[in-house]
């Protein structure tokens, strides 16, 4: 498998123009993106793992070659519910990520992520209808898995299960590797039932 950081997006027109499937992945700040990303691609240290304020307000493009005929993009949505820009930066912020997300051509798919520990609060209530609304595939995927005890787990599922209506989370690891198959089997389901545009 081929992975390499394509380019920053911080303007909708510089968009790439070359019809790949595009699936989204969004979490807040420190939720394991980078090492879900990092550890998903199987190259360390290709999706940054520490981040500055001034570098989130961008989409990182991440080409993927699983096999040379049918490449897609992850798409990082770095900094989505990331408290420390400021307000006018994060309206920025958010008109582009929500422009970029109704734009017909672009994602197929989006991972959202949750810390596997947290409770689900107003927000993450809120962006889980609004991606029920959106009517396209997504994946609760709920991260480090490896913190919590056979019992927290099954909780952990339930409760996220119950927010997100009767979605399924995948549980996933970046230390053990938990839930890398179904996180690669939804992936594959999902960019391998769009007809190449
Ligand atoms: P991001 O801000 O969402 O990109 O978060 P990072 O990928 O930088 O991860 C934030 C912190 O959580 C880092 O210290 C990681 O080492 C840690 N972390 C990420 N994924 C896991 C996991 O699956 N298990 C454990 N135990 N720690 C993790």
């Amino acid at each position: 498998m081929e992975t390499s950081y394509l380019k920053s997006v911080f303007d909708a027109r510089d968009l790439p123009r070359d019809r790949l499937p595009e699936i989204a992945v969004a979490g807040k700040s420190n939720v394991g993106k980078s090492t879900l990303l990092n550890k998903v691609m199987g190259r360390r240290g290709l999706a940054k793992t520490s981040r500055t304020p001034g570098k989130t307000r961008c989409l990182n493009y991440y080409l993927v070659e699983p096999d040379k005929s049918k490449p897609f993009y992850f798409v990082d949505l770095p900094g989505y519910g990331y408290a420390k820009v400021a307000k006018t930066m994060r309206r920025d912020w958010g008109a582009l990520i929500e422009k970029y997300l109704e734009m017909p051509e672009r994602p197929i798919g989006l991972m959202a992520l949750f810390d596997a520990r947290r409770d689900v609060d107003a927000p993450e209530q809120e962006w889980l209808e609004w991606l029920h609304a959106w009517g396209r595939p997504f994946l609760v995927v709920l991260t480090k898995s490896d913190k919590l005890s056979g019992n927290e787990r099954t909780r952990s599922l339930q409760r996220w299960t119950r927010a997100a209506a009767g979605v399924e989370p995948v549980m996933f690891s970046s230390v053990t590797a938990q839930g890398k198959d179904k996180l690669w089997q939804w992936i594959d389901d999902v960019r391998l039932a769009v007809v190449r545009r």
